[in-house]
């Protein structure tokens, strides 16, 4: 197949890129290259073009999969504006596109749909608990906007579109330096310095592993759904206070814990309700925190900021 990756020079979109490439697919990716890096590219055997959602393009390819925004959220805060246009103006351009060479959409949404959420675990008939105004609100709402866009396209233009609300995940291409949790834990615990949770670290996250969640992204793009919404992510719930502890131990670090103030809105409790795709699918992640931890600390001290020079 021809498959186009959105993003695909970002975190989640290279690993994407590489397996399919891996499988004799064709894979073009573009990547406004704004948080994605091309080094995480370079080295496969696909085409790789600098081209912002944002901007129209015209590419035929059998699939497309919609990996293009900032995701974290110091990124995300530092470009509100890019990251609502991504979803907004960037997402018309994809389905566009998509419905121009009718091309399957997979589309990635977020847990963030859900908020601050007061349900759990969140189940994707939960409509979420999101502050519109918020510091978060640019890539939580953006991300509504993208789901009803997607919606409201496959009910009029008929495409096939799979959208995967996507939890936490990590390993190894994250950047050290893009802010979230695991990549701060980590690099702080090989440096020997503090790490530092935010709020009381009673606050959980439920942490999925890159080749898991790759692997999941790939049974719904190649299932035969034509339209559906489903959760993606391992519903392992972790507090951040025992992510710390492990992170640490993994890392034989002398860091000591700090507590720093929580960010506004940021969310007390995710955890994911996957029995839809697991049904659906038979989809389950198998790799474990600790498991997933240690290849992840492996890439950072091995190859990651030396490699990178970040
Ligand atoms: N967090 C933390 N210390 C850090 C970075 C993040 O305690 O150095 C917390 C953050 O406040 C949140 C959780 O870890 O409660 C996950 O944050 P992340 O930015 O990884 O992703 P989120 O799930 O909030 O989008």
């Amino acid at each position: 197949m021809k498959i186009l990756i959105t993003g695909g020079a970002g975190f989640i979109g290279s690993h994407m890129c590489e397996r399919l490439a891996s499988e004799g697919h064709e894979v073009v990716c573009i990547d406004s290259l704004i948080t994605g890096d091309k080094k995480n590219v370079e080295n496969l055997n696909i085409e790789s073009l600098n081209q912002d959602i944002r901007k129209p393009f015209d590419i035929k390819a059998d699939l497309v999969i919609n990996l293009a925004c900032p995701a974290s959220p110091i990124d995300y805060q530092k470009y509100p504006i890019e990251t609502l246009e991504t979803n907004s103006i960037g997402m018309k351009n994809v389905l566009g596109n998509a419905i121009k060479y009718k091309m399957r959409v997979l589309h990635a949404s977020t847990s963030e749909v859900y908020g601050d959420p007061l349900k759990h675990p969140q189940s994707e008939d939960y409509w979420g608990n999101v502050n519109p105004n918020g510091p978060r609100s640019c890539y939580d709402e953006g991300k509504r906007f993208a789901e009803s866009f997607c919606m409201n396209y496959n009910k009029k233009y008929k495409i096939d579109i799979i959208m995967a609300r996507i939890f936490n995940t990590y390993g190894p291409r994250m950047r050290s330096n893009d802010g979230r949790v695991i990549p701060n834990f980590i690099n702080q615990a090989l440096r020997n310095e503090p790490i530092t949770i935010y709020g009381n670290g009673k606050q959980t996250r439920s942490f999925c592993y890159i080749s898991d969640m790759v692997d999941g992204l790939i049974r719904l793009a190649f299932s035969d759904i034509k339209f559906d919404i489903f959760n993606i992510g391992n519903p392992n719930e972790t507090k951040l206070t025992e992510l710390a502890e492990i992170v640490k131990k993994l890392c034989a670090s002398d860091s000591k814990i700090t507590f720093k103030p929580l960010p506004q809105d940021d969310p007390v409790k995710r955890k994911p309700d996957i029995t839809k795709i697991t049904k659906t699918t038979n989809w389950m992640p198998k790799v474990s925190l600790e498991e997933g931890l240690l290849k992840t600390i492996n890439y950072f001290k091995d190859v990651g900021d030396k490699k990178y020079g970040r």
